[in-house]
């Protein structure tokens, strides 16, 4: 069987696994075991899946892959950011980002090769959009992490590239995996999905899935926010903040994530703070208040910081937790909005080593 018509393990959930393994001949429960392997124990040869029944093995020997893409950079940090640069099978490059934190550690997962939403202020948006995706391409970047880091990460963060929920079955799925039990067991409130506010898919999302949510805010009123996030002109503020009240809903913990990028002149004054406020009330929030990150060719500047520091007392004093987003991996091109995917020759790129092929199952087998 060509490699092409196989299928990729890595994009399977619990519930596909489980029914792959009914198709295959096998119990449910092997399933649940063949995933605990991949994604508990970061095993890929199925002989070592000892549990697994022979006659299962040969099957899965046959006619399934694990298809894992390949870290090709790895880029640290003076802070001990890393980023690795994670190349696909059909050669597209992605970035993820791990980022420690005293007992946290925190991994920026990409959910796009590109992006397609042209805000204005980040560099992702300034190389276009190539495609989503899949399932596995968004799971290995965790499973890479884990066996980088020898265990998962606390914190999954979908801040990497991409608008996570304009490739929604796929996000949902992995992480999904992300928080399942019988694979990385992130607690729930630690794997967060970041959008700009796709309204029709928020709503969706609070069905199939019970991650944290974070919204790209960075304006308080719709004709600054078109310029800033132009998917507001479809979805404007008076769809946006109803969708996020019923992501909430009865959930007395749950609390939207805002994120709100400082730029210079442009969204920082108290006047836009005030607006906030307004905005912002009755809903049970956090705001994330981002320094810009400036790129090539940007011409934001970041909002001096005792403009950042005015801004948040101001939302502080109304009651609002605020806190002020610590610039991480700015040295190495990995914070917030610097995302391209593509391998620029700096100089400061190190080839630090080239990591092992991907295991790939024999396919004449
Ligand atoms: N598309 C998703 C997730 C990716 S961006 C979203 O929009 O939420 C993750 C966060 O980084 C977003 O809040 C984004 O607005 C912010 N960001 C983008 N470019 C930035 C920059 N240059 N400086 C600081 N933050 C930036």
């Amino acid at each position: 069987m060509g490699e092409q018509s196989r299928i990729n393990l890595l994009d399977l959930g619990l519930p596909a696994m489980e029914a792959l393994a009914v198709q295959f001949g096998a119990k449910p429960f092997h399933g649940r075991n063949l995933l605990k392997w991949i994604h508990k124990h970061g095993v890929t040869d199925f002989d070592q899946m000892t549990d697994l029944a022979k006659s299962f093995r040969e099957q899965l020997k046959t006619r399934t892959t694990i298809n894992l893409p390949q870290i090709i950079y790895q880029q640290p940090s003076m802070d001990g950011t890393v980023k690795w640069i994670i190349e696909l099978q059909d050669g597209q490059r992605i970035e993820t980002v791990h980022i420690p934190e005293n007992n946290r550690s925190t991994l920026c997962v990409s959910s796009q090769v590109g992006c397609a939403l042209d805000c204005t202020f980040c560099s992702t948006a300034q190389q276009g959009f190539n495609r989503n995706l899949s399932a596995g391409e968004i799971i290995a970047q965790v499973w890479l992490a884990t066996r980088e880091l020898g265990k998962p990460p606390t914190n999954v963060v979908m801040m990497g590239m991409g608008e996570p929920l304009a490739n929604f079955d796929a996000v949902v799925t992995a992480m999904n995996l992300m928080i399942e039990d019988h694979a990385y067991m992130i607690a729930k409130s630690r794997v967060t999905l970041s959008t700009s506010g796709i309204v029709p898919a928020l709503y969706r999302l609070r069905e199939v899935s019970p991650v944290s949510l974070a919204v790209s805010l960075h304006a308080p009123e719709n004709r600054l926010r078109d310029q800033l996030v132009p998917i507001n002109k479809k979805y404007p503020l008076e769809m946006l903040i109803p969708a996020c009240k019923a992501f909430v809903g009865e959930e007395k913990k749950r609390k939207i994530t805002w994120e709100y990028v400082m730029l210079d002149g442009v969204n920082d004054s108290v006047t836009h703070a005030k607006a906030l406020i307004r905005l912002l009330e009755g809903i049970p929030s956090k705001i994330n208040l981002i320094p810009f990150n400036p790129f090539p060719g940007t011409h934001y500047h970041p909002s001096p910081i005792e403009r950042i520091d005015a801004f948040r007392q101001r939302l502080v004093r109304s009651g609002l937790i605020t806190v002020t987003r610590k610039t991480r991996g700015d040295d190495i091109d990995a914070a917030c909005g610097q995302l391209v995917g593509k391998v620029r020759d700096r100089s400061r790129r190190q080839l630090l080593r080239q990591t092992p092929p991907p295991v790939l199952m024999n396919p004449s087998a």
